[in-house]
């Protein structure tokens, strides 16, 4: 109906469900329907034709590569180009795409972490083909999405256990609804919405800040005058610089059928957000990894630098990842969508239940899958969930929780039906709970919003362990239901487990202040794990009831556990080790010359004023060696502790040993470079400040 907008473009660089059914010979297209509706699998015939089909698409679409293309155990994506040219038989240059080549590819694998999985000589690492989601082009290259594993077939990438715990709670959730008497139901889809939140600053600010370039964050910086005390930037008017940028963004996003939605400035100065809709959690997945990718290299060719850091300043709004989270059957009925009466709503209640449960019995696990050694500075810092794992649900789905609880017969609660904020409006959608910031898990009407999630990381391992752990509970309670004949019998226990579920997870359900003091105390009261350090988290991995969890829904194998626990301990120790290093460059070659320089014009100024120099000179001059002092002094034992730290054989000891001792080291030598600055010469001073970095050249 629309035509010539800008969206005529929209989904052409992905080879979608419509362009199959156009291009592929209708048996092919059926049996790969059939494959992902998980009524069939995908014949060695059927790939042939399918990679026959891309392969068209995207010469069409000027490519000259395609790539297998992966997510390994950092927090990036990973590719190797192959052309799609050959010599024929006849010498002739051929272009080949075959089945076997979509389906798999080999790589070397050894300068990816592995933790052990893999022994160095052993250096063969395998991708498949993830035919859940979508090929799609970009500059020239045809990407197609596989998991990655080692020559044992044991996983070295995140996808691989997300798939296994989609599979998982689509299981366990077919099981419930079925018992539940809804037969038509066949599979169900963990579905998920990203909220991504990023800093934009000036590229030449960037270049110049050493720190920010090579570790993500600033390492050193006084606040500036102006913070966001005025709350004057969140939801406030687009910069039109960024807003030519997001429109780049979008456009680009939109190509690859990335239903990019929502755009605002956030909390913080320079800061913003992008929002697509939701959809499988795999797909969402995969598709905030081309976000992250795409806001870096559109920020490059706008002269912007788009920092993906939990906290790359200090003092002010660290960066998220929002999760939100539901359930959907088949049939495109949202098992978290409470209903007009969602006390009668049996099913509702049940997997409301299964995820309190979920929740409360791994909040370690979360807390972990969350967070990195970046996060760290965001959690529990004012501004972000604090690291104690609670659930919000607001008044009315509390109500009804509890009333349940308590054998109340009367279990329905109450919204304001005079709610009328307009006279004149009959129709007014009325949301059945308010937000509560503060809360790092929030059932917000038909989804839960899981607010912990770090900025710049992968969102699988998260959305892994949520599936893994309400698929548990969903078993649990699809156990208790087998084997009763009625249907009446069968809600009737369904409401006896909940009143069990609710009556042993409660803890976990606060409505309050999570940023206050009192909650601190109170959750500790209540026996929730309070995990300040995500090295401290990292063992949960190994805890008996993880390795349980894991192995008994073949997620991970104890052995991948191990080695997941080796691969996020060297890199929390390697992210400070890093830190350590650029903050000791920056201090010898930038920080400590520039105080140098200025002690010599106070210097040269007191002896030209001879004894009549005011007593400003002097303190100055005090004060910027003892800057000096403190700073070299510092220096020292960091590089000390550093040669210490590096002689622990132990990956895990090493990277607590940072934590201890390394990362309040960079604190204590930061303070002196931020009183410093505030005291330093405009003209002397010549590394770009808070103020320039948040303020200017927006
Ligand atoms: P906010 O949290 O700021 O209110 P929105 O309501 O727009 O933002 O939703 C945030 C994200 O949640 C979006 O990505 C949206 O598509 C996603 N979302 C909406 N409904 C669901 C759902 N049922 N399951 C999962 N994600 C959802
Ligand atoms: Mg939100």
């Amino acid at each position: 109906m629309y035509k010539n907008t800008v969206f005529d473009d929209f989904g052409s660089l992905v080879f979608n469900e419509k362009l199959m059914e156009e291009r592929l010979p209708r048996p092919v297209y059926n049996t790969w329907k059939k494959t992902i509706a998980k009524e069939g699998t995908l014949d060695r015939a059927t790939a042939d034709a399918i990679a026959h089909a891309m392969k068209t698409w995207a010469l069409e679409n000027n490519t000259t590569h395609f790539s297998h293309w992966f997510h390994p155990m950092t927090s990036t994506t990973a590719e190797k180009h192959d052309s799609f040219v050959e010599p024929g038989d006849s010498g002739e240059p051929l272009l080949r795409f075959s089945g076997k080549s979509l389906i798999k590819g080999e790589s070397d694998a050894s300068s990816f972490p592995s933790g052990g999985l893999r022994a160095t000589f052993e250096a063969r690492g395998y991708t498949y083909w993830d035919f859940t989601s979508p090929a799609f082009i970009r500059d020239r290259v045809l990407y197609i999405p596989t998991v990655f594993v080692s020559y044992n077939g044991e996983s070295l990438d995140k996808k691989a256990p997300l798939l296994k715990s989609i599979e998982a709670i689509s299981t366990a959730s077919t099981r419930v609804v079925n018992l539940l008497g809804d037969k038509d139901v066949k599979y169900c889809t963990p579905v998920v919405g990203l909220e991504q939140e990023y800093f934009l600053i000036d590229k030449s600010f960037y270049e110049k800040r050493l720190d920010l370039l090579l570790t993500g964050r600033t390492l050193f910086g006084a606040c500036a005058p102006k913070g966001q005390e005025l709350e004057d930037h969140y939801f406030g008017n687009i910069p039109s610089r960024v807003n030519s940028f997001m429109n780049d963004v979008n456009i680009d996003l939109w190509k690859l059928g990335i239903y990019a939605k929502a755009e605002h400035n956030e909390a913080a100065p320079a800061q913003f957000e992008i929002a697509p809709i939701f959809s499988n959690a795999n797909i969402a997945i995969d598709q905030n990894q081309l976000i992250m990718d795409i806001l870096k290299k559109t920020a490059e060719k706008h002269n912007l630098a788009c920092l993906l850091h939990e906290k790359p300043f200090s003092k002010i709004n660290g960066s998220g990842k929002h999760n939100n989270y539901s359930i959907i059957t088949n049939d495109g009925q949202n098992l978290y969508s409470p209903g007009d009466k969602p006390s009668e709503n049996i099913r509702f209640l049940l997997f409301m239940c299964a995820f309190i449960k979920a929740v409360d019995t791994y909040p370690e696990l979360l807390r972990m899958a969350s967070s990195s050694a970046g996060n760290d500075h965001r959690l529990g810092s004012s501004e972000a969930p604090p690291a104690i794992i609670s659930i919000y649900l607001g008044s009315y789905i509390e109500t009804v929780l509890y009333n349940i609880y308590k054998s109340d017969k009367n279990i329905e609660s109450h919204i304001d039906k005079n709610f009328n904020p307009i006279h004149g409006l009959s129709y007014i959608p009325h949301d059945n709970a308010d937000r509560n910031r503060t809360s790092p898990i929030a059932f917000t009407g038909n989804k839960f919003e899981f607010r912990m999630l770090g900025s710049s990381l992968s969102a699988s391992l998260v959305n892994t362990v949520l599936n893994s752990s309400i698929a548990e509970a969903l078993n649990e309670i699809a156990d208790s239901l087998e084997g009763i004949k009625y249907i009446n019998d069968v809600r009737d226990k369904a409401l006896s487990l909940c009143q069990e579920i609710i009556s042993n997870h409660k803890r976990i359900i606060f409505s309050g202040d999570g940023y206050s003091k009192e909650w601190i105390k109170e959750a500790k009261r209540r026996g929730l794990p309070n995990i300040t350090s995500f090295i401290e988290s990292v063992p949960s991995l190994l805890d008996d009831k993880s390795i349980h969890l894991f192995t008994s829904l073949n997620i991970y194998s104890e052995k991948e556990l191990r080695a997941h626990e080796d691969i996020f301990a060297e890199q929390y120790q390697k992210t400070i080790e890093l830190e350590a290093k650029t903050l000791i460059k920056i201090c010898k070659n930038e920080i400590l010359p520039l105080m140098v320089k200025e002690l010599k014009l106070y210097g040269e100024t007191y002896n030209a004023c001879n004894k009549l120099a005011p007593n400003y000179l002097v303190e100055t001059i005090k004060k910027i060696s003892t800057f000096i002092e403190n700073i070299n002094k510092n220096l020292i034992v960091l590089n000390e502790q550093l040669t210490l730290c590096n002689q622990i054989p132990y990956v895990y000891e090493k990277a607590l040993k940072y934590h201890n001792d390394i990362s309040p080291l960079l604190c204590v030598i930061r303070e002196s470079i931020d009183k410093y600055e505030i005291i330093a010469s405009k003209d002397i001073y010549d590394i770009p400040t808070y103020t320039d970095m948040l303020f200017k050249k927006l």
